[in-house]
């Protein structure tokens, strides 16, 4: 599945982008999202001088956002290649990068989270309301990354009702794609 989609780029530097959304139609049974390119589904890669985007950069973006986490530049010391963290490491700040560009790890000079996504774009925080939903078998979260929206189940909530439990919003998908790396 992976290589079929890196036969499908899109260049983020010739092609005017207005809108960059993820899908993920039911995160408790699926958790890779449909990348939205200005209201169409786009199964590819977006590429960008030497970056390749994935939808995992994109659920990546996703966490650190709701973390509140500064993105930095993580740049590989091997091949010279930017680094985006996704699942755990999206929102857990480390020093041993694993590049998965030419697979070597490297160490940064301090704890840190890369993202390519937001040295290109200048992406908005995530303003969450303070609302609760019950969810039961069916979670569809939408993430609109120049936007800064969330929608879970089509509403902006900051805690959901899951299996007689609340929990909050950003503990609950952190929990979800702790995996997604
Ligand atoms: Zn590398
Ligand atoms: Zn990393």
């Amino acid at each position: 599945m992976l290589e079929e989609i890196y036969n499908n780029r899109l260049n983020i530097k010739q092609n005017e982008i207005k809108n960059i959304s993820i899908k993920y139609e039911n995160i408790l049974e699926n958790v890779i999202p449909k990348i939205i390119i200005n209201n169409k589904v786009f199964n590819g890669v977006l590429e960008y001088d030497k970056s390749l985007l994935t939808y995992k950069d994109f659920g990546g973006i996703m966490l650190a956002k709701l973390n509140n986490i500064p993105l930095e530049m993580v740049k590989c010391s091997h091949c010279g290649r930017y680094h985006s963290d996704n699942g755990k490491f999206a929102y857990t700040p480390h020093r041993t990068h694993l590049c998965l560009y030419c697979g070597h790890l490297f160490r940064a000079k301090e704890r840190n989270i890369g993202s390519e996504l937001a040295m290109i774009y200048n992406v908005p925080e995530i303003k969450l309301q303070d609302k609760l939903l019950k969810i039961d078998n069916h979670c569809c979260v939408e993430y609109n990354m120049l936007k800064g929206t969330l929608l879970i189940n089509n509403q902006n909530v900051n805690r959901v009702l899951f299996k007689d439990k609340e929990l909050d919003i950003v503990e609950f998908l952190n929990h979800v794609l702790k995996n997604e790396f």
